[in-house]
């Protein structure tokens, strides 16, 4: 072995070791808000009270049974998009839908439905990634349950942006060993790739985002030049007043209602070194990397379940599953 490929796995190993000695807990801070949605509510309210609250989801709570009720996240809201494009003749129960037919009508436009996978927040936080990244979840709530009564609480939510985050900020001892390119350890995708054009409908964008269980779409020119990417929460807008059937708004026109404070999009190119993205990611909000060449021509996406899917599972005996 190379001395850095033995680098490379020793700064692995560190990480791995970090996140086996700390818990989800470790992760929170000191001091934070909750929001919890109870299921009874309507869906669209929950879309208001997102949008109120600047947030882009929320775990549910079914306050019947007394237990957590999964995750509101806005793939929710784009098959709910989708349900109206299927079956318009139901657009009159737009007003009646709550968030506990959520399941339902995954079921009747026949998408895989998310399991509830939570994990306990004094678990080692190398659980809670693993957990999230097998069922390709992007959060995860963090639920405690009372020893005693047997009731559940739901403590938090982490994401893997946070965890991510957190990794870059508390181990860069470890990640600065990572000197590999993004290419030599063939991380991302770079084909058959998910793109779309300014002038494309948001109807479109969402139907391929759910047809491939991605989050993000780079949009590009007629010439592959990167111009932003389309992200699963710049719908959100676009149905805030509850027109679901008429969402005709193009790609453009959706972002151009993306807040004053949006971080923006991150490139990076094949030639870049794991540890220079670790220090993106420690100095900026990145929720993914475009990768582009020096012209920025699109060549592919580096998402954080490829980075943490690395990280936790490269050269583990069978673990390793870059692109399920
Ligand atoms: P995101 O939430 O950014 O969509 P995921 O972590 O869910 O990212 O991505 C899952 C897999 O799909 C990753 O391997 C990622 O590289 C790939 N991927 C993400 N976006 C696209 C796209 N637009 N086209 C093709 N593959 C993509």
């Amino acid at each position: 072995m190379s001395p850095i490929d033995e680098e490379q796995l020793q700064g692995l190993q560190g990480v791995r070791d970090f996140l086996r000695i700390r818990t989800s807990y470790d992760v929170l801070p000191l001091s934070f808000r909750l929001i919890v949605l109870d299921n009874d509510l309507l869906i669209r309210k929950s879309l208001s009270i997102l949008i109120q609250n600047n947030i882009v989801s929320a775990p549910l709570w079914d306050s019947h049974n007394g237990r957590f009720a999964g995750l509101l996240t806005s793939t929710d809201f784009i098959n709910v998009i989708q349900y109206y494009n299927q079956f318009p003749e139901q657009i009159d129960n737009v007003e009646k839908f709550r968030l506990s037919s959520l399941r339902d009508i995954e079921k009747a436009i026949n998408v895989q439905t998310l399991e509830t996978v939570s994990v306990h927040p004094g678990r080692p936080l190398y659980e809670a990634c693993s957990r999230m990244l097998r069922s390709r979840a992007r959060r995860i709530p963090l639920v405690d349950v009372d020893d005693e009564t047997g009731r559940e609480t739901v403590v938090s939510v982490i994401t893997q942006y946070r965890i991510l985050k957190f990794i870059a900020v508390n181990t860069e001892q470890h990640t600065s060993l990572m000197k590999k390119t993004i290419r030599e350890i063939n991380l991302g995708t770079y084909t058959d790739l998910a793109t779309c054009k300014m002038t494309d409908s948001v109807l479109d964008v969402i139907n391929s985002m759910v047809v491939r269980n991605i989050s993000a779409v780079p949009v590009i020119d007629k010439n592959n030049v990167v111009l932003n990417v389309f992200e699963a929460v710049d719908v959100i807008p676009c149905i805030k007043g509850g027109a679901y059937e008429e969402l005709k708004s193009t790609v453009g026109e959706a972002l151009a209602q993306r807040p004053e404070d949006f971080p923006g999009i991150y490139t990076c190119q094949e030639d870049d070194r794991l540890d220079s993205i670790f220090q993106t990611v420690r100095q900026s909000r990145v929720h993914r990397l475009v990768v582009i060449d020096d012209d920025w021509h699109l060549k592919g996406i580096l998402s954080l379940s490829d980075i943490l899917k690395y990280v936790l599972f490269y050269g583990e005996e069978g673990e390793y599953f870059p692109h399920t």
